[in-house]
């Protein structure tokens, strides 16, 4: 976590600084795995939260990485002379430069094992493990690997626990699979904070867009509790209808569908998962219209280079247009969680795309539209 030019200076600092922050990055990582609050002494929320999420720092002005600036926080506080403090600072300050981005991740997958279709490997050659068990541990392992804060798990309410339970950093997400579980149980699941998303929505399968009647009256709870809603747009697996679906259409899935429901519902948060897919300029068209709707990559950054395309020319056009600021990096490793990696490679790939822009789509974004500042 952090970068060895740094951790050399503080060991060679009198006073054993490098043992300081030997502990203190151990205790950020406990903390940043599985306590919902901050310690004590740390400001309270300025706004409202969803139950459970953690609060994550202020920044001061003094640094801008969460993590960094906890240690530097806390470093502060041990250190009694000023000239080490700003010593101490400064050097952090350029490590928080150094640092790998974190990712905030709003589009993953869980199963459980009466729902899990995994198994075989994708086309891309990402393999598929055999169990449901396997597949969670697997995405975990994952999550470690690329410093992701926190997931949006979408899922049926069973699965979605199991993945809560096993790593604090997911977010459950109510994925309906076109017949959704009854109103009052949905209401009843987000005072209980298990909803906290309410997607991947997913009618396209069954035929429906999230204008339908069946879907009203459960945005107008999401509109009222502030539970953000995930929308599936775009298409889906070749030969969709013939397999699974014989209600899908590729053009359920354009966005313009969906208008109405955002002069329905003028507070609701929503997104477009896959940006539109084949309808990513009807996605961007709509961000200039609705300057709160937020859009997904999803799965639009591995599945194949054709689909890439979309995310590559989306990604310009939002840039064009500047609504960058509200597109979000999802990976939707479905059965595959070597898609993770696989889409946080080809995000980092683009070279249109500035540093910060990157940080922007990987973190700052999903950050505000889950509300988790
Ligand atoms: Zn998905």
């Amino acid at each position: 976590m952090v970068g060895h030019g740094a951790l050399r200076f503080l060991q060679n600092y009198p006073g054993g600084a490098g043992r300081l922050l030997i502990s203190i990055t151990a205790d950020d990582r406990m903390h940043h795995h599985s306590h919902p609050t901050l310690p004590a002494g740390m400001p309270g929320p300025s706004r409202p939260r969803l139950p459970g999420y953690r609060r994550t720092p202020k920044l001061n002005g003094i640094s801008e990485h969460p993590i960094c600036h906890i240690r530097i926080r806390r470093l502060t506080g041990s250190a009694s002379n000023p000239a080490m403090r700003f010593t101490l600072c400064f050097f952090l300050m350029l490590q928080a430069c150094w640092l790998p981005a974190q990712i905030i991740d709003v589009h993953l997958h869980g199963y459980t094992d009466q729902d899990y279709w995994g198994g075989r490997p994708h086309p891309s050659g990402a393999e598929s493990p055999p169990t449901a068990g396997e597949h969670m541990r697997q995405t975990i392992a994952l999550m470690d690997q690329h410093d992701i804060e926190y997931a949006v798990v979408s899922g049926s309410p069973e699965a979605t626990a199991q993945y809560v339970a096993a790593d604090p950093r997911f977010i459950p997400g109510y994925m309906d699979d076109g017949s959704l579980i009854p109103v009052s149980e949905f209401e009843q699941l987000i005072k209980e904070g298990r909803i906290k998303v309410f997607g991947e929505v997913s009618g396209v399968y069954r035929g429906a867009t999230l204008n339908d009647s069946i879907y009203q009256p459960y945005l107008a709870l999401c509109e009222e509790y502030g539970i953000p809603v995930a929308y599936h747009t775009g298409g889906g697996p070749p030969m969709t209808p013939y397999r699974c679906c014989p209600e899908f259409r590729i053009s359920l899935g354009d966005p313009f569908l969906i208008e109405d429901v955002l002069v329905r519902y003028p507070r609701l948060q929503l997104s477009l998962m896959h940006g539109g897919e084949v309808f990513f300029e009807h996605a961007v068209r709509m961000m200039t219209m609705y300057l709160h709707l937020y859009v997904d990559l999803g799965v639009l950054l591995w599945a194949a280079p054709p689909v890439q395309d979309y995310a590559v020319r989306l990604l310009k056009l939002a840039k064009q247009h500047g609504v960058l600021d509200r597109v979000m990096f999802g990976s939707d490793q479905m059965v595959w969680p070597g898609g993770i990696t696989k889409s946080v490679e080809f995000l980092n790939s683009l070279d249109f795309l500035t540093e910060e822009e990157k940080r922007m789509i990987l973190y700052d974004n999903a950050k505000r539209f889950l509300k988790l500042e």
